[in-house]
């Protein structure tokens, strides 16, 4: 379990995040919605640890990620545009993430290989373990980029627009594929989207973000049938 509390966020003098609650249960695919500007991402960075809060506590299932370096926090995530190394075969950029973290484990090669193989059938790219990413298609790359992040076995899947940049089509395939991947992994995932339909049809629960604040969290249903304020409703309403 994740808990958020009291996480407070200042850039200048523009409020990004102003004492945010939140607990993430293990296993749940929460998504994050709300409007541009609203603090989705920030609220991603910090729970990753890529951006501390200037008050507020991280907690992954009672410890303090204050005293926890980023190496130790086990989170995986994938950006809107992330970028996979050119110059790598999709085995070699999975096995990335392996190296660093096996290092002191010495996993032999042949262990870490046989492991990026397994990750890579996983994402449905079994057979293409040898190619290069700009080899692959828009869809195809995220799942690679999917893979690298699952290859840590992360406690945690954090995912920022993953399939932003992808045409409705392979977004719609995307998200099945996401959905039955999480099935079959059930590690909490935490995704942000601009898309409600993919909110819709992926996320156990959903936080509604308004100016920096959580203006709703609920189930889709909850959030959709009644609707904490008029905000929460103008937004559902608007993107419909
Ligand atoms: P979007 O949906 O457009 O990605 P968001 O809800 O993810 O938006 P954030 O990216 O968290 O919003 O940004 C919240 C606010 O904080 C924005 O107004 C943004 O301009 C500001 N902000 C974010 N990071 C920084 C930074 N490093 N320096 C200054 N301002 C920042």
């Amino acid at each position: 379990e994740i808990q958020l509390s009291g996480i407070s966020k200042q850039f200048g003098q523009f409020k990004a995040l102003n004492n945010v609650g939140l607990n993430i249960q293990s296993g749940e695919l929460l998504a994050l919605l709300g409007p541009s500007g609203s603090g989705k991402t920030t609220l991603l960075r910090i729970i990753a640890g890529l951006e501390n809060a200037d008050i507020g506590s991280v907690y992954f299932d009672g410890v303090d990620m204050a005293n926890t370096p980023l190496r130790e926090r086990q989170i995986g995530f994938v950006f809107q545009h992330y970028a996979l190394f050119k110059h790598m075969t999709l085995r070699e950029n999975v096995s990335f993430g392996l190296r660093v973290k096996t290092r002191a484990f010495r996993r032999p090669a042949a262990a870490i290989r046989a492991r990026a193989d397994e990750l890579l059938k996983l994402v449905q790219l079994g057979g293409l373990e040898d190619r290069y990413p700009h080899q692959l298609s828009g869809g195809q790359r995220q799942r690679v980029a999917l893979a690298r992040a699952l290859a840590i076995d992360p406690k945690v899947l954090l995912l920022d627009e993953p399939f932003g940049a992808l045409d409705a089509k392979v977004r719609k395939e995307l998200r099945q594929w996401l959905r039955d991947l999480h099935q079959q992994t059930g590690v909490t995932t935490v995704f942000v989207t601009h898309d409600q339909e993919e909110a819709l049809e992926l996320a156990d629960r959903v936080v509604i973000m308004q100016k920096g604040e959580i203006a709703q969290l609920g189930s889709v249903d909850q959030v959709y049938e009644q609707p904490a304020s008029p905000l929460v409703f103008d937004f559902l309403g608007d993107s419909n």
